[in-house]
């Protein structure tokens, strides 16, 4: 398919922090010298991926895309890049995202913007790629890498994989391990594979979940073999439709593409049900409430003694380098972030807000568990727009916080997610479709998606 795209070159993009070639030429080798033994080449046999900044890679910089860890390498590798290494992964780089994975448009990156390749019909204007994974979206959509890792915490895979018409799932909550991945809310972390299809993301997928004892939440599970059980045939299989998704301010184009997706999947076989989520409007809400809290004490790690910068001023105790190394290393999104978590943590507030955040999140979860008993999986827009100009939306946080409206209930229930490429608007821009499963299917999920694709 061709690209609206005025972007030739991957540095343009910047989508990448740093690039590592020599990693990903080695796992070629490394293939090409198993294949001549007529050995296994491993799941990812000699495939050059792409990293998201934010896994621990050993002994090259690994910075969540802030200046806070800017100079930081690993001595450890984290447990997911490790898994893709053992399955025969080679590292193209180290992509760019927003800072400490928060953000939607990779605008708040201290390495600069990330570009998606894509423009709009008879525009210049930069578009983004999304986030948090945007670096991850652009390098995938240009074609520069096969396949990337992202992660997401309220829909960090999801919306740039839509806004690049690329595939990326999020899977269960606890089958990818967080050990080694730099955390922004643990109760909500997950990485998972973005590519650009659902068989390469059942690939993927494979090669980084399972078990690991250094991760408490990690699920003790077998991993499937996702990319043998594909299956597009969807007979017997019932599809939820979410009215409460019918949200104002939800793009003309983007409910036509979801009317056209269930035409999809009802020719793949399927029944179309509708179910109700009638919590959702408040999860975005209780979303910006547990996100910033884990984050406030997940980010005092950040002390200018264990990582990356240390700013000293003269003559200064511990408490003033405290204070001026988080001064200059943090960017102004992850400093509202600690202010509104550690708001809601306060004696006189927590109850108020963030006890209240965690009733909302049972509801929010217990509204899934009614649905799914009425339907295999669920059908949802994984974005209320479409891609917007870089710049359009950054003075405005919470217009910014929007975009993660029909993310952000799967990732509070801890289920399984994937958006995958629909079709291009009439401003030529890709559209992405989200398939909500239930816990621990993200086969079911992964069908779906490959029906639509
Ligand atoms: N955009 C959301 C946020 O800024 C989600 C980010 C994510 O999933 N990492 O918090």
């Amino acid at each position: 398919e061709a690209f609206n795209t005025a972007v030739a070159d991957a540095a343009e993009l910047n989508a990448f922090i740093v690039t590592t070639p020599d990693h990903a030429l080695a796992a070629a080798d490394a293939a090409d010298a198993k294949r001549a033994r007529g050995e296994d080449l491993g799941i990812m046999g000699g495939v050059p991926i792409g990293m998201k900044d934010l896994f621990a890679t050993r002994g090259v910089q690994t910075t969540a895309a802030s200046h806070i860890l800017e100079g930081f390498t690993p001595e450890y590798e984290s447990t997911v890049s490790q898994k893709l290494w053992d399955a025969g992964a080679g590292m193209l780089g180290k992509l760019n995202l927003d800072q400490f994975a928060m953000g939607s448009s990779n605008e708040t990156s201290y390495f600069g913007n990330v570009n998606s390749p894509w423009r709009k019909e008879g525009s210049n204007a930069a578009m983004s790629p999304g986030g948090s994974s945007g670096g991850s979206s652009s390098a995938v959509a240009a074609r520069i890498a096969p396949a990337a890792t992202g992660t997401d915490t309220g829909g960090s895979i999801r919306q740039p994989a839509a806004f690049t018409g690329i595939c990326g799932i999020k899977p269960t909550y606890g089958r990818c391990s967080r050990w080694g991945v730099v955390a922004f809310a643990s109760s909500l972390d997950q990485a998972g594979p973005m590519a650009r299809n659902v068989e390469d993301c059942a690939i993927m997928l494979e090669a980084m979940a399972g078990f690991d004892p250094k991760d408490a939440t990690s699920l003790q599970m077998d991993v499937p073999t996702w990319e043998a059980g594909l299956d597009a045939d969807l007979k017997g299989k019932k599809i939820g439709i979410p009215k409460e998704y019918r949200m104002d301010g939800t793009d003309e184009e983007i409910l036509k593409s979801w009317e056209q997706g269930k035409e999809w999947l009802r020719d793949a076989g399927a029944t179309i049900v509708d179910v109700s989520l009638p919590h959702t409007k408040y999860a975005l809400p209780a979303y910006y409430i547990v996100a910033p809290a884990e984050a406030s004490s997940n980010l005092a790690r950040y002390d200018g003694v264990r990582y990356g910068l240390r700013d000293l001023p003269d003559g200064a105790g511990l408490q003033d380098m405290y204070a001026a190394t988080r001064a200059a290393g943090f960017g102004d999104e992850v400093k509202r972030r600690i202010l509104i978590g550690t708001y809601v943590l306060s004696a006189g507030f927590y109850d108020a807000y963030y006890t209240q955040a965690q009733k909302i999140r049972t509801l929010v979860s217990q509204d899934f568990e009614k649905a799914f008993a009425q339907c295999d999986a669920i059908l949802a827009p994984t974005t209320p727009t479409a891609s917007f100009p870089l710049g359009s939306l950054n003075e405005d946080p919470l217009t910014m916080y929007l975009n993660d409206v029909f993310a952000v209930p799967a990732s509070l229930a801890g289920l399984p997610a994937m958006s995958v490429p629909a079709t291009v608007n009439s401003d030529g821009l890709p559209l992405g479709l989200q398939i909500v499963g239930k816990p621990f299917d993200e086969q079911g999920v992964l069908n779906a998606g490959l029906a639509i694709q």
